[in-house]
């Protein structure tokens, strides 16, 4: 078991008999990975030296509070770079874009700064390294997720997307001798495994990555809601529904021990009567929430008779990434 901290939140208003022995497990890591601190601050940078608006393409990170602070900072969020006017400042997001988009964003003579964290990067270089060398690539990943389609772009003639193990018996290769894999970085480290397992039953000579593609933070996330999840009968995860690694952790603590698992953005968003006859509530977020979100849902459970909190440190974290070389010239 991990290092354990304990502290008292506010006073409970609810029934002493109910509240008796109620206690909150809080994960570490949880919340900012340093690919999400990177991006938020890239936008947080250019709208203090730039001055608004500064157009950003895409959610800059899955995460709605996020998204609607910058908002109101004068940050525009668009789909596609078209919508841009001609000669804007943009953002790309953490998720990274296509190479078609560089070319877009030159063609409208957009000033960029990309966001894109430099772990999706490194999967991209992986993508065009194994393409150049006219592998097959089975990228496992959900479609449709920004990630994919970005990565997708650096070698659509190469890439076959594998959408769990269910996939794996649908794939088409040209040669089943020369097929390598990738992924997405928020996926599921277990169903990950299980996919890989299924891909190189069907094709023995599999080529591994270079080096893990699922991220350190999703990692860490997992491994740390797999220790509260096996002594809670209840999981909170703070995270938006369209956050890759956000809806794993749920799934995860499902997996792992938790009777129920819910996401919530906000605190409001937690329904009392998921705490009916709980005792333990694991809390933790995902890879793109402020810890104020964390705050008021610790805030709402002590007002639960939940007010005793158990951090517990699963894993040490300490990555950190520079900021985009872009943002020097503004
Ligand atoms: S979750 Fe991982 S890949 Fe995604 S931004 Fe954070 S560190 Fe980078």
């Amino acid at each position: 078991m991990g290092h354990m901290t304990s502290m008292t939140r506010g006073v409970s208003s609810a029934p002493q008999t109910e509240t008796q022995n109620r206690r909150v497990l809080l994960a570490k890591p949880r919340g900012y990975c340093a690919g999400v601190d990177r991006a938020v601050q890239a936008v947080e940078l250019a709208l203090e030296k730039h001055g608004a608006p500064v157009y950003v393409r895409k959610q800059i990170v899955h995460n709605v509070h996020v998204v609607k602070t910058l908002e109101e900072r004068g940050a525009i969020f668009v789909d596609e770079t078209e919508e841009v006017p001609e000669g804007s400042l943009i953002v790309f997001s953490a998720h990274g874009v296509a190479p078609v988009v560089h070319d877009e964003a030159k063609r409208l003579s957009l000033r960029t700064i990309d966001a894109t964290c430099p772990l999706v990067t490194k999967v991209h270089k992986e993508a065009v390294r194994f393409a150049a060398d006219d592998y097959d690539i089975l990228l496992i990943g959900h479609e449709g997720h920004e990630e994919v389609i970005g990565t997708t772009g650096e070698a659509p003639e190469h890439i076959h997307l594998v959408d769990g193990p269910g996939d794996v018996d649908k794939v088409n290769v040209r040669d089943p001798e020369k097929v390598a894999w990738l992924s997405q970085t928020t996926l599921s480290v277990d169903e990950t495994i299980a996919t890989v397992d299924a891909l190189r039953g069907r094709f023995p000579k599999l080529l591994d990555p270079p080096s893990d593609d699922i991220c350190y933070a999703t990692q860490n996330r997992q491994t740390a809601v797999k220790e509260i999840a096996e002594q809670a009968q209840l999981v909170i995860v703070v995270g938006s529904t369209n956050s890759s690694n956000s809806v794993r952790l749920v799934e995860v603590a499902k997996d792992h021990g938790a009777d129920a698992a819910y996401l919530v953005d906000y605190a409001e968003h937690i329904d009392p009567a998921w705490l009916d006859g709980v005792r333990t509530v694991g809390v933790t977020s995902g890879a793109s929430v402020p810890e104020e979100l964390v705050k008021g849902v610790l805030d709402r459970l002590a007002e639960h008779g939940f007010d005793h909190v158990d951090e517990v440190e699963s894993v040490k974290e300490s990555m950190r990434f520079a900021l985009p070389h872009e943002l020097r010239r503004l």
